[in-house]
């Protein structure tokens, strides 16, 4: 049997589907308060910019997370802007950003008028490289009094992104001790990672700022949504300021002592946040039942593994990932084909950021266990309710 053939087999002995049904990779749920907080919103009238919920959500996250202050956003992309803003990140700096990620960390870094300069992930991890980057900034780059300098290009490397790829953690420690060496900040993209730990803490607690994401497709949803974290109260204070047009509060007078941005996250969508957050150490929980249980299932088919967390993470798995091994990565584009015809999704990895027509002539190092991955990586469904109770 080919292994497209046994690939399909072993996910569809996980996940039971109906002939019509389109199994998609992460599908949202709403099954908990969702409808009696939102018809609040709408009976009341709080639906927008101010209201219960949003203080609600906020706190809810910060206790969750164990970061001292969360910020509700719009976006994701929307925090990541502001939170490079409030991490030093000015025009013409470079901030090192890995190939491997979703468009947002990039376009978030030309928001702020600085240029992404990629860097190269790790397979232990999916996620930044730290040893890598250490040798490669030793290479190429000065340490000055003012911070770290790109000898080749004269601009200053501010910060940089660690991305926890597919929700699953960034090997922080070793990049913690880069960033200190070279004086770079770090901003945490935990967009994918609510739920993610790293040797025990919350993926995000390490940054200077770091990001959440709630779109659709991630593991709780506010319709559209993000948040900057943040344990430092004066910045918490700031990107709160900031994001809500920096208006001097006052019950009648309008003044404004910054330009702001008007990235509030609306109550309407705090409602639901509150309401999924009361359901997410359960989504948690049935993740990790699903990511298990394709585990087993993906064990004796040769060629191929299960992305598993290496023993300092705990990862929500927010996307499985199944890679396949080098020989047979020309395999890829037939896996897709026959899983996404039954009906079940799969996906290959985002297309790697300098390949990108925007991003081609912004500066790199050496990529190839990016490359090599983004070749092998398909993610599979990965919805916390496929995992079926009676099973
Ligand atoms: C989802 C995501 C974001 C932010 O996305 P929004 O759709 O703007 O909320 C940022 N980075 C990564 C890695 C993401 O997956």
């Amino acid at each position: 049997m080919n292994v497209q053939k046994k690939i399909l087999e072993a996910i569809q002995t996980i996940v039971h589907k109906n002939s019509n049904e389109f199994i998609a990779l992460h599908e949202p749920q709403f099954i908990g308060n969702e409808w009696l907080y939102i018809k609040e919103c709408l009976d009341t009238g709080w639906v927008s910019s101010a209201g219960k919920y949003v203080d609600k959500f906020e706190d809810m996250l910060a206790e969750f997370t164990g970061v001292k202050r969360a910020i509700a956003v719009v976006n994701g992309a929307a925090a990541l802007h502001i939170a490079l803003k409030l991490g030093g990140v000015e025009k013409d700096d470079e901030v090192l950003v890995p190939a491997m990620t979703f468009v947002a960390t990039a376009n978030a870094v030309t928001y702020c008028g600085a240029i992404p300069h990629f860097i190269d992930s790790e397979e232990m991890t999916l996620g930044v490289d730290p040893h890598k980057l250490l040798s490669y900034l030793t290479d190429i780059s000065e340490k000055r009094e003012e911070g770290c300098y790109n000898l080749e290009t004269g601009r200053r490397i501010k910060a940089v992104i660690p991305v926890h790829t597919f929700g699953h953690p960034v090997d922080i420690d070793p990049l913690i001790e880069v960033c200190k060496e070279y004086k770079i900040e770090m901003i945490e993209d935990a967009a994918e990672s609510l739920g993610s730990y790293y040797k025990g803490n919350h993926t995000g607690n390490w940054g200077k700022l770091s990001i959440l994401s709630f779109n659709g497709n991630k593991t709780i949803t506010t319709g559209g949504g993000g948040a900057i974290m943040t344990n430092d109260e004066t910045l918490g204070k700031l990107a709160k300021h900031l994001t809500s047009t920096a208006k001097i509060p006052h019950r009648w007078e309008y003044n404004h002592d910054h330009i702001g941005y008007n990235y509030r996250l609306p109550n309407i969508n705090a409602a639901l946040g509150c309401a999924q957050m009361e359901q997410l150490p359960k989504f948690l929980k049935q993740k990790r039942q699903l990511a298990e249980r394709y585990q087993m299932a993906f064990q004796d088919i040769e060629g191929i593994k299960l992305f598993t967390e290496p023993p300092f993470a705990r990862s929500n798995y927010w996307l499985n990932v199944l890679l396949l091994d080098t020989v047979i990565a020309d395999k890829r584009d037939l896996v897709l084909e026959k899983t996404n015809c039954a009906g079940i999704m799969t996906r290959p990895a985002w297309t790697l950021m300098h390949q990108l027509s925007m991003f081609k002539d912004c500066p790199a190092m050496n990529l190839s266990c990016s490359e090599s991955l983004a070749k092998r990586l398909i993610n599979i469904p990965s919805s916390p309710f496929l995992v079926k109770n009676d099973a």
